[in-house]
């Protein structure tokens, strides 16, 4: 671009230079007229390709600049949708380890819902797994043998009791 720049400003230059004054004969002023015509017209010629060819580049660096920006909005988007999709995930997972599996609600920090473990260390809430022991002995997520003597009472960190 630059040179293309640098090309543009010495033919500008070329065509300013002033005609030198005339002082041999008239033959000679006619032919020194003619070159002149012919130097200004290669000139003007020169002048429209470099134009030509700026534009292109112009054009070319327009279309560059704008896939760019296209592709690095993409990428932005790409990595929201992941952020997102990973957030979702961990929400997920949090609303699963602070839901009791029988009745899909909290479990509670005291009163008849509250966290209670099986041998095997799987959760619910105290009223649910007693009921479920009652009706037949296991665990409801892995079917071991399970009694109400079993049951423990689990201390929970606050993010997973409401
Ligand atoms: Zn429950
Ligand atoms: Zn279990």
């Amino acid at each position: 671009m630059e040179k293309i720049e640098k090309e543009l400003e010495r033919t500008e230059q070329q065509q300013q230079e002033p005609t030198e004054p005339s002082n041999g004969n008239l033959e000679e002023q006619v032919r020194k007229l003619r070159d002149h015509n012919l130097r200004v017209k290669h000139l003007n010629t020169q002048r429209r390709r470099i134009l030509r060819l700026l534009q292109g580049k112009m054009l070319q660096y327009a279309t560059l600049e704008e896939r760019l920006h296209r592709i690095g909005e993409l990428v932005l988007i790409a990595e929201l949708h992941s952020g997102v999709k990973t957030l979702n995930q961990r929400l997920d997972r949090m609303v699963e380890n602070s839901t009791c599996s029988i009745c899909l609600l909290p479990w509670t920090d005291n009163g008849i819902h509250r966290l209670v473990s099986l041998r095997c260390g799987h959760l619910f809430g105290s009223s649910c797994i007693h009921m479920a022991i009652r009706r037949n002995h296991r665990c409801p997520i892995c079917r071991r043998r399970a009694r109400h003597f079993h049951v423990r009472r689990i201390y929970s960190p606050s993010f997973l009791s409401h």
